[in-house]
């Protein structure tokens, strides 16, 4: 296999090529792959049976095969359906199958690669103006006047971050509701 590079350009040395590293990427995998055959073997809960529930301990926990898990990412829902595992009829608590969970981790990568596109647009004499899609607005909460730090990676590719001054128009993601504030 040839090995990929990528060629970064360096204001004193000019292009320098360097190597991108393949190799625990296909570990990764593969490790992956054992751990999911182990999994799709394994079925805890046989269809047709009763169980005890590891919650309420009465028995009514069964095997179930439309069980709905939301997965979600910043503005993203998915909701996956027929789900496999095992549900109580009596408190509902469930649990899924290890496979399960795995379709789910692989939705949550599939999410988090979020690609979007970006548009570079002329807004004044020698000047370059870009329109966010709403999505990145939201998800990096982008306001007139942020300041990005842009780290040029290779001619096609660069890393942004947002700088956030530390207590500074900065609200917390998440909030608690109390009773009583509102
Ligand atoms: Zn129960």
């Amino acid at each position: 296999m040839k090995k990929r590079t990528i060629v970064v350009r360096d204001p004193d040395f000019g292009p320098i090529e360097l190597p991108v590293e393949e190799l625990s990427e296909a570990q990764w995998n593969l490790t992956r792959e054992r751990i999911r055959a182990r999994l799709m073997k394994s079925v805890l809960w046989k269809p047709g049976r009763i169980y005890e529930c590891p919650e309420c301990h009465r028995r009514a926990f069964a095997a179930a095969q439309d069980l709905v898990q939301e997965v979600r990412r910043a503005d993203k829902v998915v909701i996956l359906k027929n789900l496999h595992g095992a549900r109580c009829s009596q408190c509902g608590f469930r649990v899924l199958d290890g496979r399960e969970e795995l379709r789910i981790d692989d939705e949550y990568e599939r999410m988090s690669a979020s690609r979007h596109e970006a548009a570079v647009s002329r807004v004044g004499r020698g000047t370059l103006g870009t329109y966010w899609p709403k999505a990145v607005e939201r998800s990096l909460e982008l306001k007139p006047g942020t300041r990005l730090e842009v780290d040029v990676l290779a001619p096609d590719s660069a890393m942004i971050r947002v700088v956030r001054r530390p207590g500074h128009n900065r609200k917390p993601r998440r909030q608690c509701s109390k009773p009583g504030s509102s």
